[in-house]
Order: C-alpha cells, then structure tokens, then sequence
C-alpha cells in the first residue's frame, strides 16, 4: 500500500522518533510497514524513506537506490531495512552533495555529510547487522537517520542560497558543487 507523505511542516517531521520494540518486528502487521515503506519509496523515486515520514513517529527507515535518474551520479544501494539504527562517524572528513526530501517536495539543496560512517542496526527480520558506508550511501544513510531525530536537510545546509526547485535544478545544476 502506498502510505501518505508527511510534507515538513507536520510536528512528525520535526518529532524524535522511539525505538521499535525487537518483539514487534516480526509481527504480521511491522512486517507490512515495511513492505508499505518499500512500495511508497518506490513510488516516489526517492532513495530513501523514514517512518516519521508516513506519519509514524518509529525508527525505521529503508533505503533503495537502484535508479538514480534523479542522482545520475550515485552508485546503486541494495534495498535495506534499518530499524533502530545507531551510527558512528569513521571519517569526519565532509563531502558536499545535492540532496531532495520527499517531505521537501520539489526542491533540492547542497548539504555536508560525513564520508564514512558504520551502522549498527536490527534487519527486517528482527537480525542485528552492521556495516560501513562511504560517500553517496553514507550521505543516504545520514539523511534517513537525520529523520529519525527529527531533522531535515534544511538544517544540514551551510549555504541556503543553493537551494533550488527542481525544474529549475535540472535546467542548471545536474552537476554536484564540489
Ligand atoms: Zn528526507
């Protein structure tokens, strides 16, 4: 099912969200918010999605990037299930990148991340795992974790200035500043 976005603005956006219970995650109905999660990602072509965006104040987001029309310059991430994640900066070396929000509709921004971080997360199975990302997928990552904080990228930028709606971004700024 294809959820509804909450658009900034909503208290949720701006709402830290609580811990999953690890009991609940292999429940019939989780199991179907993450599905749901998936599917309105995939809907809306975005790279990631957060459950405060669909109005559920959990942490829980998914990641997926296996088209980036929209990124043309981003590596392809498997879909993955983050669900109360806990991230460590490796390199606090910062990268600046174009980032959208699907709760940001049509617009896009350059914000700093992190080049390198690990996540320690439980999977859709309930299954602890971990991992280190670098560049685009850690940029991912600390833009869907940002969510779960109750931050956006707005916050992230240095510069507002770069701030773009997207028709016009296509027109004149497909290439990242650097
Ligand atoms: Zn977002």
């Amino acid at each position: 099912m294809i959820l509804k976005v909450a658009r900034l603005g909503h208290p949720v956006i701006r709402t830290p969200a609580h811990p999953v219970d690890p009991a609940q995650i292999s429940t019939p109905q989780f199991q179907r918010l993450l599905d749901d999660l998936v599917e309105t990602m995939r809907e809306y072509e975005g790279v990631g999605l957060a459950a405060p965006q669909v109005h559920l104040s959990i942490q829980v987001a998914v990641l997926e990037v296996e088209r980036p029309a929209n990124y043309p310059d981003a590596p392809s991430v498997p879909l993955t299930f983050l669900i109360n994640p806990e991230v460590t900066i490796t390199e606090h070396a910062t990268l600046d990148g174009w980032e959208g929000c699907l709760s940001i509709p049509e617009m896009r921004g350059v914000a700093p991340r992190y080049r390198e971080l690990r996540v320690k997360a439980l999977g859709r199975s309930g299954e602890p795992f971990d991992f280190v990302a670098r560049d685009f997928h850690a940029r991912v990552i600390q833009h869907e974790t940002d969510h779960l904080r109750g931050e956006v990228y707005l916050d992230r930028m240095r510069d507002l200035r770069t701030l773009s709606h997207l028709a016009e971004w296509r027109r004149f700024a497909l290439k990242p500043a650097t």
